[in-house]
């Protein structure tokens, strides 16, 4: 390789990384080289399989372009996998080796960059994509249904008995809820029931898992073995979205769930936020995942709380025949252990480890001694910046960054101005120290917001009563 290509290379590469910034640089670029310039066509190499096909479908005429833009001759761009073999053997046959590499795609870029399937079978992949491990007790038949929940248990059950062919009504299925509401319980109730159904296949993943599947896909170059497995799956759900982490990997997120959605597959994504508060992701994904149905989960309310602790009796007496939890213990328990179901299931768990080994009944003593440090505490609550943030920006419809951004547009003024009002009477932060947190801000910005809206409450029933009700909301 002369010296003259590669300088020219390093300034292709200089462009591309100003164009596409630094970090889809590093995620798909930085293990490109330059292999060979020859009658205008630039042949460069990346290490796998997945690197290829991903430029191939997504960065093609980028590449191209930033050549030409160097190298006015240059009319093709073709794009090879590196073998380790090439480089370890002692007298490897160079052509062959390059044609293997490059062509199961073909050696052109030809923009969709989908292989025919590989007969690759790596247990790492293989395993990621027999799902995440089911509990058996999550089902549709131990979930208790109750005003917070009906729509979410609703339109879960109506994703578990679609069947093949059948027009998709809503997709993605998008499910948020704080922590312990029973996201993980409908999405594997989906799972159960819709493989016994047995008409479309149900993959149950965790956001974990995906991203353990597709990085150790990445490694073993087996990542069109991983999608062509993804694609014939039926029905993709994905739990805990909130933990996807890595620009490469939500990137090929994206491209799994557009791939699934336009070919007519359900996805169904539990999450602990709403779509337009997944601050890493961009927002063409986070469009994508508003553009289904969004539903919220909310805190169990006390009746529920009741009625999953009796669903819960009964199930541990299949296996304790004497357990007995008698109704005062039980609402004693639904009225002040916290909103969360974990904690509700611990409680039970403590009676009974509690009963079996003393051999002693369950009363309400022994109840209030047991589960003391779960009971739900009384002091009103510190709030946060953060939750007046996201409560502020949910009210309003627009996103946390639009408060914490410079925009200056009237439909994220005030609910910022708003915000920071909130921030002021609601917690000890000083002027400075919210400014600060809303985007660095000068603190005379902060006490014009304050005033501002301080002003208008006065007048504007109808502001003041919002404000009520975000007040509300965020000390409950
Ligand atoms: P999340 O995934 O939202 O954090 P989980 O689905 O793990 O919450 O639920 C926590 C616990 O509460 C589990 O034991 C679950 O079975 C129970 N639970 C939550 N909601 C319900 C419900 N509606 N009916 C029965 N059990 C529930
Ligand atoms: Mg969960």
């Amino acid at each position: 390789m002369s010296n003259v290509n590669q300088d020219g290379w390093s300034k292709v590469k200089e462009r591309l990384r100003v164009e596409v910034g630094d970090d889809v640089y590093s995620s798909w670029f930085a293990r490109m080289d330059l292999e060979a310039i020859e009658d205008g066509t630039v042949r460069l190499s990346v290490p796998t399989r997945f690197l290829k096909s991903w430029i191939q479908s997504h960065y093609a005429e980028r590449v191209l372009a930033c050549w030409q833009a160097q190298e006015a001759n240059v009319g093709r761009i073709e794009l090879i996998v590196r073998s380790a073999v090439l480089k370890t053997t002692v007298q490897p046959k160079p052509k062959a080796e390059l044609m293997a590499g490059a062509g199961d795609i073909g050696n052109r870029f030809n923009g969709n960059g989908h292989g025919r399937p590989m007969a690759v079978s790596d247990p790492g992949v293989h395993e990621a994509l027999g799902g995440s491990p089911l509990d058996a007790r999550l089902t549709f038949e131990s979930f208790v249904v109750g005003r917070s929940n009906t729509l979410a248990q609703a339109a879960a059950r109506q994703v578990a008995n679609g069947l093949r062919g059948d027009p998709v009504m809503f997709n993605p299925l998008y499910i948020h809820a704080g922590v312990g509401l029973g996201k993980t319980h409908l999405l594997q109730a989906i799972t159960w029931a819709g493989n016994a159904a047995g008409e479309r296949k149900v993959l149950y993943l965790t956001a974990e898992k995906f991203m353990y599947g597709f990085v150790s896909a990445l490694r073993t170059q087996t990542a069109l073995a991983f999608k062509e497995a993804l694609r014939g799956i039926g029905v993709l759900v994905i739990d805990d979205l909130q933990f996807l982490q890595g620009k490469s990997t939500q990137a090929e997120f994206c491209h799994t769930l557009n791939a699934l959605i336009d070919a007519g597959r359900q996805v169904v994504i539990a999450s602990d936020r709403p779509p337009n508060e997944l601050e890493s992701l961009d927002d063409r994904v986070r469009s994508r995942l508003a553009g289904g149905l969004v539903v919220e989960m909310s805190g169990l309310g006390e009746e529920l709380r009741l009625e999953i602790l009796k669903v819960r009796v009964q199930a541990a007496r299949s296996h304790h025949p004497s357990f007995d939890v008698p109704l005062p213990v039980l609402s004693y328990i639904a009225k002040t252990v916290t909103h969360n179901g974990r904690d509700l299931e611990g409680a039970l768990n403590r009676l009974l480890a509690h009963s079996k080994l003393t051999g002693h009944a369950v009363t309400l003593e022994m109840a209030e001694r047991e589960v003391r440090d779960l009971i739900r505490p009384q002091e009103p609550k510190r709030v946060k910046i953060e939750d007046i943030q996201r409560v502020v920006a949910r009210q309003y419809n627009v996103s946390r960054s639009d408060l914490l951004s410079s925009r200056r547009t009237a439909n994220v003024v005030r609910p910022r101005q708003v915000a920071m009002y909130l921030a002021k009477t609601l917690t000890l932060r000083s002027l400075p120290e919210i400014g600060r947190r809303f985007g660095g801000r000068d603190h005379t910005t902060v006490l014009h917001a304050v005033r501002k809206i301080e002003g208008l409450v006065g007048n504007d029933m109808a502001l003041a009563e919002e404000i009520e009700i975000l007040k509300r909301q965020l000390q409950e």
